[in-house]
């Protein structure tokens, strides 16, 4: 199978004729690519390789990226797994979809998601998740022809058929501790020799949890990047435990660090395998390969840890790499995207109608080498689950944070400030360049969400879930009070 090209176009109006499948659209599925989607939950891109991170925690992901494309400034919609996720297959902000809070809501049936797109398009659809909140009762499960639940559960026996929704404890904490890898893969593996043979194209999305905490990668990647520590912590309950804190001492901060990192080389193996797959299939030249994740996480870098907690940088700075050889050029991209590009991208690369309801922008453009400036669009992101109720309306070189519980607002200057270490105050003076531009983007991007709102296909569904998994969900901090994932 060859990548849809220009000159593939006398083959596509001639297909109908050879007898060839059609989609609903009535084009020939045959040509399209396909598309291998991996979202690396709580992958923080300055802890890769070709992000510039010098640990050797990447060498697949980096190789990748060096014959695909990479987007230095690529922002997600939400601190955490749900609404982020939510946000990756509706391609709109987060007060749009509406699914802000795991307890009230579910995705609604009537947003086209990613996957349906795809599905639609006659495309075999498939998803492989490891985190509890891509579980399908909150909505992420519409379009997949097969969406495989790979959440560490506890041993059979101790739990009861509630859960099945992995929401409930024990199986909410056994969720974060173990490894969940080699399940996704060996469920991507079980799909792929299928897809591989069929005459239909393939969507695949990929989620990998084991970056997300607890910390506890598995031999050879638990010691090897402090392989010398004898100190009293381990990545276990990274989240959760109160004793590992930003006060702890700095050498057993970067033992945590050397975990985390251990995680990331444990999946890059992982991503490793999948491209290997494809390659041996003959497939690499045929498929979008997209590796992305959800959100990052905090180590500390403002006096705390874990994410869903605030939307500095380290929480929503996440890494986007496209590899389409033959369509997609090798290049780095400065300017700034955002997580709901991503949706409006891949139909673009895949020859797929648009869809209406999408707020993002395709990359298709940059990526084919049509256009080289003029990307760099705001990105809104939100957090407003567990007592939050923040915005923030990011440029490359500023950031706008609103607190709509207090009505109080600040703004970082990037360019001087990356860290965003030094909070300033909105003044008139300021100029268009500095804390008052800021704010009239926000503003406009406020207004663009209320008329995202109006043109939506529907808010969020209420969430029909077991008052056991809510009383389970509040005891671990999930509907207020502390939060993670
Ligand atoms: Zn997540």
């Amino acid at each position: 199978m060859m990548p849809p090209r220009a000159a593939d176009r006398t083959s596509l109006l001639v297909a109908p004729l050879l007898g060839l499948s059609l989609a609903c659209g009535g084009q020939v599925v045959e040509d399209r690519p396909n598309i291998v989607l991996i979202s690396i939950d709580t992958l923080r891109p300055d802890h890769l390789g070709c992000y510039g991170y010098a640990r050797p925690t990447s060498p697949n992901i980096d190789a990748i990226a060096a014959q695909g494309a990479l987007f230095e400034q690529h922002i997600s919609s939400a601190p955490w797994t749900l609404p982020a996720h939510a946000a990756m297959f509706t391609s709109v902000p987060d007060s749009v979809h509406g699914v802000v809070d795991a307890v009230k809501f579910r995705l609604s049936e009537d947003f086209e998601t990613l996957p349906e797109s795809f599905q639609t398009a006659g495309y075999s659809t498939a998803g492989f998740f490891a985190g509890p909140y891509l579980h399908p009762a909150f909505g992420l499960g519409q379009g997949f022809d097969r969406y495989v639940d790979c959440v560490q559960t506890v041993p059979e026996g101790q739990v009861d058929a509630d859960n099945e929704w992995s929401m409930r404890d024990p199986v909410l904490r056994a969720s974060h501790h173990g490894v969940t890898n080699d399940k996704v893969y060996a469920e991507w593996q079980r799909f792929f020799t299928e897809a591989a043979e069929e005459a239909e194209p393939f969507f695949a999305f990929v989620h990998l949890w084991d970056v997300h905490f607890d910390f506890t990668p598995p031999p050879p990647y638990d010691t090897l990047f402090d392989p010398d520590y004898d100190g009293p912590f381990t990545g276990r309950d990274f989240f959760y435990d109160p004793a590992i804190n930003a006060a702890i001492p700095a050498r057993d901060k970067e033992h945590i660090i050397a975990l985390y990192d251990g995680e990331i080389a444990w999946t890059d193996e992982i991503v490793g395998r999948i491209r290997h797959d494809l390659g041996a299939a003959g497939l690499l030249e045929n498929t979008v390969f997209v590796i992305t994740a959800d959100h990052g996480t905090e180590l500390f870098d403002h006096g705390g840890k874990g994410h869903r907690t605030t939307l500095y940088d380290e929480q929503i700075h996440i890494p986007l790499i496209v590899h389409f050889p033959g369509v997609v050029q090798p290049a780095r991209f400065a300017g700034q995207t955002r997580m709901i590009d991503l949706g409006p991208t891949l139909r673009d690369l895949a020859g797929l109608p648009a869809v209406s309801t999408t707020m993002g922008e395709t990359l298709g453009p940059f990526l084919r080498g049509e256009q080289s400036t003029g990307l760099g669009r705001p990105a809104v992101s939100e957090l407003m689950s567990v007592g939050r109720n923040l915005r923030s309306l990011r440029t490359a070189d500023g950031k706008f944070v609103v607190n709509h519980d207090n009505g109080g607002s600040a703004w970082f200057d990037l360019s001087t400030d990356p860290g965003e270490l030094q909070p300033l105050m909105v003044s008139d003076e300021a100029g268009v360049g500095g804390g008052a531009g800021l704010k009239r983007l926000y503003d406009e991007a406020a207004e663009e969400i209320i008329s995202g709102l109006e043109r939506a296909p529907a808010g969020a569904a209420a969430a029909d879930i077991p008052a056991s998994i809510q009383r389970s969900l509040a005891a671990n901090g999930y509907a207020g009070g502390d939060g993670d994932d």
